[in-house]
C-alpha cells in the first residue's frame, strides 16, 4: 500500500510540474485552535508572510497578513482572531518546498464536528467546499490541515461518534474536491487541565489514532508540551502565540514528505532529532574524562571556554589549558566562547561587553587556528543587546538547553532516558549542559550514570544526529534559508539550491530526501560533475549536497 501510495504521489508530483500550477493549495479547518487565539503582536497585522498567500473574500489571492483566519466564511468576530498554527505551517511549508503556498484557512471557534458533518444545519463541510474549490483555480489541494476536538472532548462524544462523523466529513471533502488521495493531518489538543486531562488523553491518545486509522493517508501531529495562552486562565484551551506557530511547524513537517518529491531533511543523513553535548567553564575533567568516552562512541562535544581562567589550577575543578584547548580542538570537538571573565554580561557597559567577546574570541583563535562560530552565555543571562552582540559573525548562541548534572540537576538515569524519548519524538534539537564531573558545581555522584546515558543515545543513533552545537546551528539555519528548484523528468531529476546564508560562516552539507518512481534500478547523483553518494530507503533516496554548490543531477 505504501508503495502504491509514494507512486501516486511521485506521479502527482510530476503532473503538477507539468501543469506548471502556481500554488500549493492547503486547507485548514477545524476550531479556535486552528483559527487562532494566540495574542498578536504589532507587525503581525502589517507584515506580510513571504511565500504564503490567502484567499480572500472575493476568491482572488493576497499576500498573507494576520489574523490568516480572517476570510473564514463561518468565523467567529474578528476582535477574536488571533495567531494560530496557520502562521508556523505556511511559512515553513513554502521555505521548505520553495513553493507559493496559498492557504484556505476556514475554521470556526467552539465548532463541534457535528457541525462538519455533511448534512449538518451548520453545514462547515460546504462552506469550506465552496472557498477550497475557488483557491483550486489557483493550483492544487495538497493537504486538508485539521485542528479541532476541544468541544467535543468537554461535551463527552464518544470515539466512536467522532470517528465516524470526521470519516464521514474527509471522505466527503475528498470527493467534492477531486482529490481522492489528498493527505490528511490532524492535531492533538492541548494538554494541560483545561478540561479534565483524562478526557485530554483520551481524545489525543485514542480517539486521533482511531481517526488515523479510519481514514487513508492520514497522520496526526503531537502538542507535546506546546503551552496554554493565559497563565492565569487554566480552564481556557488555547494554545500562546508561539505555541501556535509550533504547533503549524509540526503539521508542516508531517505535510512535507507527503507533498514534495525532493525537500530538505530537518537533520543531517534525514535523522528525526539532535543532540548536541555541551560543557560549560572548560574543566580539566573535560579533558581527563568527557573527551575519551564522547570518543569511544564517535561523537564530539562543544565546549564553552573562558579565557581567564585557562590554565588555573583551581582546588574545586582545575581548568583546561590552552594546550589542552588546542588538542580537543584537533580532536574534532567543538571549543568554543563562555565570555573573557564570567560577567553577568547583562550588567556590563557595551564597551566592556565586546572586551568580553572580543578578548575570548581572540584568545580562543589563537589556541586553535578557529575563531569561536557559537556562544554560551554565563548563568544564561542575555538580554537585547547581549544577544545582538555575540550573535554578530555567529552560527548561534546557546538559548536553550538542559541541565545535566547530579548536584543541582538531580539528574537521574530515567530522567535522561525520559528527556531523550521526548527529543526523539518531537524531532527537536536537544542541548545538554553540563559542568563538573566528580567535582564542581553541579557535579555527578555516579559518572557512570552519564557515560551510560551515551550508550543509550548510541544505540538510538538511526534516528539521532549527535554533533557539535556549530554544527547543528549551522544545518538548521542553513536548512530554512536554502530554497530548492526541483525538475523531474522520466529519468531523473535536477536540483538547484538557492542559498541565502553566509557561505563563510554556514557551510554544513544539507540533506536532500526525494522520491523514486516505482522499480528504478540504479541511481547516481552529482554536483559539478562530482559523484555524491546515494542511500536508498525503500521508495526514497538521499545525498548530502552542498547547499552553495552547482546543481545536484540525480539519474535513474
Ligand atoms: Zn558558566
Amino acid at each position: 500500500m505504501k508503495r502504491f501510495q509514494l507512486l501516486i504521489l511521485a506521479l502527482a508530483a510530476f503532473a503538477t510540474l507539468q501543469a506548471g500550477a502556481d500554488y500549493d493549495v492547503y486547507l485548514l479547518i477545524g476550531q479556535s485552535n486552528c483559527a487562532g487565539r494566540g495574542p498578536m503582536i504589532s507587525s503581525d497585522t502589517t507584515d506580510v508572510i513571504p511565500g504564503v498567500y490567502l484567499l480572500n473574500n472575493k476568491g482572488k489571492v493576497e499576500e498573507a497578513i494576520a489574523p490568516l483566519n480572517r476570510y473564514s466564511n463561518i468565523r467567529k468576530d474578528m476582535k477574536v482572531q488571533g495567531i494560530g498554527l496557520g502562521m508556523g505551517f505556511g511559512d515553513k511549508m513554502h521555505r521548505w518546498t520553495n513553493r507559493k503556498v496559498l492557504l484556505v484557512q476556514n475554521a470556526r471557534g467552539g465548532s463541534s464536528v457535528r457541525s462538519w458533518t455533511p448534512g449538518a444545519a451548520d453545514g462547515y463541510a460546504d462552506s469550506a467546499i465552496v472557498r477550497a474549490r475557488q483557491a483550486l483555480r489557483f493550483g492544487r489541494l495538497k493537504a486538508i490541515v485539521w485542528h479541532q476536538g476541544e468541544t467535543d472532548t468537554q461535551m463527552g462524544m464518544t470515539t466512536g461518534e467522532y470517528v465516524e462523523r470526521f470519516a464521514k466529513l474527509i471522505a466527503y471533502l475528498r470527493e467534492n474536491l477531486n482529490a481522492p488521495d489528498v493527505p490528511v493531518v490532524v492535531g492533538e489538543i492541548g494538554q494541560w487541565e483545561w478540561t479534565p486531562m483524562r478526557d485530554i488523553n483520551r481524545f489525543n491518545d485514542t480517539t486521533l489514532v482511531e481517526v488515523c486509522k479510519a481514514v487513508p493517508n492520514c497522520s496526526k501531529v503531537s502538542s507535546d508540551r506546546l503551552p496554554r495562552r493565559f497563565r492565569d486562565k487554566p480552564r481556557d484551551p488555547h494554545f500562546s502565540r508561539q505555541a501556535g506557530i509550533e504547533l503549524g511547524e509540526r503539521y508542516a513537517r508531517e505535510v512535507l514528505p507527503k507533498v514534495s518529491s525532493a525537500y530538505i531533511a530537518p537533520y543531517r543523513d534525514n535523522k528525526r532529532a539532535a543532540i548536541s553535548f555541551t560543557y560549560d567553564d572548560g574543566l580539566m575533567e573535560h579533558y581527563t574524562m568527557v573527551a575519551p568516552e564522547l570518543e569511544k562512541r564517535g561523537f564530539r562535544g562543544t565546549f564553552w571556554v573562558i579565557g581567564n581562567m585557562v590554565g588555573v589550577n583551581d582546588t574545586v575543578s582545575p581548568r583546561l589549558t590552552w594546550d589542552k584547548v588546542r588538542e580537543m580542538h584537533e580532536r574534532g570537538h567543538e571549543m568554543s566562547s563562555h565570555s573573557w571573565s564570567h560577567p553577568h554580561l547583562t550588567r556590563l557597559s557595551k564597551d566592556s561587553l565586546l572586551r568580553e567577546i572580543l578578548m575570548n574570541d581572540s584568545a580562543i583563535e589563537r589556541a586553535t587556528g578557529a575563531v569561536p562560530r557559537t556562544f554560551c552565555y554565563p548563568y544564561n543571562e542575555s538580554n537585547d543587546l547581549v544577544l545582538k552582540l555575540t550573535r554578530n559573525g555567529r552560527v548561534g548562541t546557546r538559548t536553550h538547553q538542559v541541565g545535566h548534572g547530579q548536584q543541582n540537576n538531580k539528574t537521574t538515569p530515567d530522567k535522561l532516558s525520559a528527556w531523550l524519548r521526548d527529543v526523539i519524538d518531537q524531532g527537536e534539537w536537544g542541548v545538554t549542559m553540563t559542568h563538573g564531573i566528580t567535582r564542581g558545581y553541579d557535579k555527578w555522584y555516579h559518572p557512570e550514570v552519564l557515560w551510560n546515558f551515551y550508550d543509550e543515545v548510541k544505540a538510538r543513533e538511526d534516528s539521532l544526529w549527535v554533533a557539535t552545537f556549530a554544527e547543528v546551528a549551522a544545518y538548521r539555519t542553513e536548512r530554512d534559508n536554502t530554497l530548492l528548484k526541483v525538475s523531474c523528468g522520466h529519468r531523473g531529476m535536477t536540483v538547484k539550491a538557492k542559498y541565502y546564508a553566509d557561505k563563510r560562516l554556514f557551510h554544513e552539507l544539507l540533506t536532500l530526501v526525494f522520491t523514486l518512481p516505482d522499480n528504478v534500478g540504479d541511481v547516481r547523483a552529482t554536483q559539478g560533475g562530482k559523484p555524491l553518494t546515494v542511500i536508498r530507503q525503500g521508495n526514497t533516496a538521499r545525498l548530502n549536497f552542498e547547499p552553495w554548490g552547482k546543481k545536484v543531477k540525480i539519474k535513474w
